[in-house]
């Protein structure tokens, strides 16, 4: 499918411009491995134009700048954005596809999910004017005191590549609702859309610099964005390596980080269950977006009395996805993004196989496919939990396998993980699936399904998976401070 990029640039202070040093980073379509375009590569010369332009837009004119404009006011132009992604959600969606290699089907839900976010924002923006001045009951009648709710100030996004325009949203939306003006940087693995996501606020005449967008490489982007003085917060999602690296460098100046990190996501499937549908599930939380899903399925624990029959089901099943370019109509799972995540993918499968394990289905590149980063659907069995497979996020189509005789060790084993972010359990008796909503030590949990997600729900996770929560009202808080102001009467 031809698909025109546009030529952008980096998008500062409500116009496109040059990066200073002139780089620019290859498009690749990882359907195809051919180059397709190339993005701007911005450096800490444009991190340094790019925070000035927030930092003004925070403060422009005082009383009518983005932070002290009402939420009625902010609200207008998410709606307005929103309204337009609309507009564009099929060239918008196609863009998605082509860049990161989801199935078209699954871009195009992607872009309903962003309109959708803006929207939810929108109202929540309306709804923080009503909360202003809060009043706090004190044992003292002579004093009073209230709450504000602020805008933070100049905020750095910073995002990764499965989902580049929704992740991207998740954080734009709630960011600019709160008041903060914000400095989004996309992944370099797939950054077109975000850069079609500048050209929406141009359209709908977002004030300048309220949101800048600067593609380039993490280490000479994203580094010196998230490192920046004058930066007030640094929102993260993406690996615990640059997640901790961002910590590192925000704790020598006790900058506030929020952090959305990886998983090792479990599912049990206990012996009541329907198993078509508990199939269903796991295929689907496992395979979806190619496993490249922070809370992708990865870990299966299924009941011992019914695993070989699962078992079967899942193979014969995984067989019938069809593995294609995301174009081609039926496509359930298209190439992961890149050769590194492609070659990462299959070393982990070689690991898994050296250290012992038995490669159930898949395992390889797909027969009918010589060009492209696919990867089969794999799924993994006679695992233990000291091997890599088990233990480490693959971030592939890859479904590792235990085998389990009772509710206690079920549990034992999906809690046993740095991780934290999702886990799901799938069963028809309702009080187990309350006991074990509750045992899971994660921050999501799905009850006979896994993965659904919505942007009025909070997300995010525990332990190795982060803290601080996107969407919903948490993910607003994530971009406002309280102020106490205490008056004597
Ligand atoms: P990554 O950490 O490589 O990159 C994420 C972003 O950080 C990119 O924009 C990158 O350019 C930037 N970056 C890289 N080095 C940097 C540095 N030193 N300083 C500042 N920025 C830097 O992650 P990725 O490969 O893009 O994404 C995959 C990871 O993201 C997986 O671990 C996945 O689990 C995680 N993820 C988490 C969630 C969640 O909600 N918890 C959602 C999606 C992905």
């Amino acid at each position: 499918m031809a698909i025109h990029l546009a030529n952008r640039q980096l998008f500062i202070d409500g116009e496109w411009r040059e990066a200073v040093l002139k780089k620019r980073i290859p498009v690749i379509n990882p359907a195809t491995e051919e180059i397709i375009g190339d993005i701007p590569a911005a450096t800490a010369e444009d991190v340094e134009i790019a925070v000035d332009a927030a930092k003004k837009a925070f403060s422009r004119n005082k009383g009518k700048d983005w932070s002290s404009a009402s939420g009625a006011y902010r609200a207008k132009y998410l709606r307005a954005i929103a309204a337009k992604i609309t507009e564009r959600k099929s060239e918008l969606g196609k863009l998605e596809a082509i860049d990161s290699g989801k199935p078209l089907d699954e871009a195009l839900w992607d872009m309903d999910d962003v309109a959708g976010c803006f929207e939810y924002y929108a109202d929540l923006a309306e709804g923080l004017d009503a909360k202003q001045k809060a009043p706090v009951s004190l044992p003292m009648e002579t004093f009073k005191s209230y709450v504000l709710k602020e805008p933070l100030g100049v905020v750095a996004l910073i995002t990764p590549w499965n989902y580049p325009l929704l992740l991207a949203t998740w954080k734009v939306a709630p960011a600019l609702a709160a008041g903060c003006t914000a400095i989004l940087k996309p992944s370099e693995l797939a950054s077109v859309t975000c850069l079609e996501l500048a050209d929406v606020c141009r359209e709908v005449g977002l004030p300048p610099g309220v949101l800048n967008i600067l593609t380039g490489l993490g280490t000479e982007a994203g580094a010196p964005l998230a490192s920046h003085p004058h930066v007030d917060k640094v929102a993260f999602t993406g690996s615990n390596a640059t997640g901790s690296s961002i910590m590192a460098s925000a704790a020598q100046m006790v900058k506030p980080v929020s952090m959305e990190l990886g998983g090792k996501s479990p599912i049990i499937v206990f012996e009541d269950v329907d198993l078509d549908k508990a199939a269903e599930w796991t295929l689907f939380g496992c395979f979806w977006t190619n496993g490249q899903i922070c809370s992708a399925t990865s870990r299966l624990l299924v009941h011992e009395s019914i695993a070989s029959e699962f078992l079967d089901r899942l193979v014969k099943w995984t067989k019938k996805i069809k593995i294609s370019d995301p174009f081609e109509e039926g496509c359930r799972l298209g190439p992961v993004v890149s050769g590194g995540q492609y070659d990462k993918t299959l070393k982990f499968i070689a690991t898994a196989k050296s250290e012992g394990a038995t490669i159930l289905s898949g395992g390889n590149r797909p027969k009918h496919l010589n060009k492209g980063f696919f990867v089969e659907p794999t799924i993994i069995t006679d695992v233990t939990t000291s091997m890599q497979i088990w233990r480490e996020e693959v971030f592939g189509p890859v479904l590792c396998v235990k085998t389990f005789s009772n509710e206690d060790e079920a549990i034992e084993l999906a809690n046993d993980t740095h991780y934290g972010l999702g886990a799901a359990v799938i069963s028809n008796d309702p009080e187990r699936c309350d006991r074990v909503a509750k045992a899971f030590r994660s921050g999501i949990v799905w009850v006979n399904c896994s993965q659904p997600c919505f942007c009025q729900a909070p997300w995010g996770g525990i332990k190795r998976s982060g803290f601080g929560r996107d969407l919903g009202e948490w993910g607003l808080e994530n971009y406002l401070s309280v102020k106490q102001v205490t008056q004597y009467i």
